[in-house]
């Protein structure tokens, strides 16, 4: 199977870490949408949310956990912003899940 998550986070394609455990993968989005734009990535390859199973509930509240670290980390606390684009249509492009964290400035809503 070719992924490029999957890639980064076996290391055969070179990211900038955030963050690393047994269960998730954190790096800097190459074409960031803030001064912080982490994407926060189970190691284990999951389609994307429409695709996901129930055993796989604990693992999408994690990742939503590490971004709140990640903010904390970060300084970004006053307000950030955690996106799962699901489907083409909302802008996913890569198809394994992975949790956007966008800080660092001013979030509108509704969003585009
Ligand atoms: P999506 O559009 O699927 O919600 O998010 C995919 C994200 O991956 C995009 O924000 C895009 O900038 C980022 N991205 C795509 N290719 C690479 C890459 O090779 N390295 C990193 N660090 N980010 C990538
Ligand atoms: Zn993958």
């Amino acid at each position: 199977m070719n992924c490029l998550f999957c890639d980064i986070i076996a290391g055969r394609k070179p990211a900038r870490k955030v963050f690393e455990d047994d269960r998730v993968f954190a790096f800097e989005d190459i074409r960031p949408h803030a001064p912080t734009h982490v994407l926060i990535v189970p190691r284990r390859h999951i389609i994307d949310l429409k695709n996901a199973a129930p055993e796989d509930a604990e693992i999408i509240g994690y990742l939503h956990l590490v971004a709140a670290k990640v903010a904390r980390d970060r300084s970004v606390e006053d307000g950030y912003r955690t996106v799962f684009n699901v489907g083409p249509k909302a802008g996913q492009s890569v198809f394994h899940l992975h949790l956007h964290l966008l800080g660092g400035r001013v979030f509108h809503w509704p969003p585009g």
